[in-house]
């Protein structure tokens, strides 16, 4: 059984149509990129797994949960419990230091996890920077926060907009080797838009993605 699943996905702004019939699943433990040229639909797929927009038509389920049938209440409940987000704009909220916005989802949450936070500022290589504000970061280093926030519950599904987008080498390869070790060793799906090749080719699979069809089998 998939931890993420797309089911007959369509989607449309308006009038335009930008995602047609697309299915695909994400297994415990694994990395799937997609892949597609710009335009073709990659952000919104990403948005609508994630529950962050209503489909026009298909299905998204996280486990056995149809998060299209939830209001956007709960969809955020689940959310929080069940799948990090790592997206282009990273959305640190700028009144609270970087420790406490990579602690924030513990407060959704109800537990502690200051030192959990703390050991991920470390390992995205952001511990001199805990006690910032968000708008003292470049960058590159609010995405490694963002993707700190999002591992923190320990996420049982990981959705990414070009994770290491604008990174430079050495902390790119840091946060793929962070993505795959969520995958590899706490069993995480992990779903992820890419443009970084190096990060592509440690993937288990890339879908790729042409004027919102896949054009291989997503499953
Ligand atoms: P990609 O991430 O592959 O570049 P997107 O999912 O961002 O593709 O966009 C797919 C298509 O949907 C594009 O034609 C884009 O212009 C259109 N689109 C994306 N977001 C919106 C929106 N909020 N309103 C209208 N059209 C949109
Ligand atoms: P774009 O494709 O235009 O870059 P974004 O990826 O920034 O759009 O996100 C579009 C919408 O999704 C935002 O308006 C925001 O409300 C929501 N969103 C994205 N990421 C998150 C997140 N991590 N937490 C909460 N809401 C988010």
């Amino acid at each position: 059984t998939f931890v993420l699943e797309a089911r007959s996905l369509s989607h449309a702004y308006g009038r335009t149509a930008v995602l047609h019939g697309v299915s695909l699943g994400v297994a415990p433990g694994e990395v799937v990129a997609v892949a597609g040229p710009s335009g073709s639909g990659k952000s919104t797929l990403l948005h609508l797994l994630g529950g962050l927009d209503t489909p026009t038509g298909g299905e998204i389920l996280w486990g056995a949960s149809r998060v299209d049938r939830l209001d956007v209440e709960a969809r955020a409940g689940l959310r929080a419990s069940r799948v990090g987000l790592v997206f282009q704009h990273h959305y640190l909220l700028p009144d609270l230091s970087v420790l406490d916005n990579v602690a924030l989802p513990a407060l959704v949450l109800g537990r502690d996890a200051r030192e959990r936070a703390t050991e991920l500022l470390v390992r995205v290589g952001l511990a001199a920077k805990a006690d910032l504000l968000p708008n003292a970061l470049s960058g590159g280093e609010r995405q490694r926060a963002a993707l700190a926030r999002a591992m923190l519950a320990r996420p049982a599904a990981l959705l990414a907009d070009e994770p290491t987008g604008s990174l430079d080498r050495v902390n790119a390869e840091n946060v793929a080797d962070m993505l795959l070790d969520l995958a590899r060793t706490e069993g995480a799906a992990v779903l992820l838009v890419t443009h970084d090749e190096r990060l592509a080719s440690k993937a288990d699979r890339t879908l790729h993605l042409l004027d919102g069809r896949l054009v291989t089998s997503g499953m």
